[in-house]
């Protein structure tokens, strides 16, 4: 949640908006081989939707607005959470992914670490 280093908390985890580091700057640990995939976009879509439809459902029966209105006022509120949320859930499923020493990739660990040195 905190998009830190799961090993040392010390170091930022993502290196722009949502591109993960390749190693923690301050301790080292590998995260460039872990892919949370699809995971973080669907924990956004579960926390914004579960957020903003009861929001805007109550709000809406006190409130009469201009459709124009209130499509503009959901739609942007949804646009303005999902970039809050989006960073953190990937940053949550990173960390999720490194805690469980799970590849988080389509290869084996075998096959990530030295791949190509049991050819002989
Ligand atoms: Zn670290």
């Amino acid at each position: 949640m905190r998009r830190r280093c799961p090993n040392c908390g010390r170091a930022p985890l993502l290196a722009g908006y949502l591109r993960q580091v390749d190693h923690c700057a301050a301790c080292g640990e590998p995260f460039g081989h872990i892919r949370a995939d699809d995971a973080p976009p669907w924990l956004t879509i579960l926390v914004v939707g579960h957020v903003v439809v009861p929001l805007a459902v109550t709000v809406e029966s006190f409130v009469t607005w201009p459709v124009w209105v209130a499509t503009a006022v959901w739609a942007l509120t949804a646009l303005a959470l999902s970039a809050v949320v989006l960073p953190r859930a990937k940053g949550v499923f990173l960390a999720a992914i490194w805690s469980l020493r799970a590849p988080g990739s389509e290869m084996g660990p075998e096959t990530n670490v030295g791949a190509g040195s049991k050819a002989g």
